[in-house]
C-alpha cells in the first residue's frame, strides 16, 4: 500500500476536498482509508448500562483511497508516492521532490 497509517494525506475529491489529516487506519481489502476529521459520521448510541450512558458519538467514516493523496511536507501539497530500492529494501519517496517518506 502506498498510504500507511500515520501518514498525512489531503483529500482531492468529494465533500471533504482539500481537507488534510492523519490516516487513522487503512482497509486494504476495501481500498479505503479512515482519515482524522474527514467524513465525520454521527452515531446515536443507546445507553448500555450505568457506565455507558450512550448519546451522540462522532467518528470518522472510511473513504476511498483514490480520493486521497500523500501530503508531502516539503512540497507543501498532495503528491504521488513512488518507490525506490535502497540497501535492498523498498522505501517510499515523493515523486515530485524525491524526499524519502517515513
Ligand atoms: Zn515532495
Amino acid at each position: 500500500m502506498k498510504i500507511k497509517t500515520g501518514d498525512t494525506v489531503v483529500v482531492i475529491s468529494g465533500n471533504n476536498k482539500d481537507k488534510k489529516g492523519k490516516v487513522l487506519s487503512v482497509i486494504p481489502k476495501e481500498n479505503r482509508v479512515v482519515v482524522e476529521n474527514v467524513n465525520m459520521l454521527t452515531k446515536h448510541e443507546k445507553p448500555q448500562g450505568p457506565n455507558k450512558p450512550g448519546g451522540i458519538v462522532k467518528m470518522e467514516g472510511p473513504i476511498n483511497i483514490s480520493k486521497v493523496m500523500y501530503f508531502c511536507e516539503k512540497c507543501n501539497k498532495g503528491t504521488r508516492v513512488g518507490f525506490k530500492v535502497e540497501n535492498g529494501s523498498k522505501v517510499r519517496v515523493c515523486k515530485k521532490c524525491g524526499v524519502e517518506l517515513k
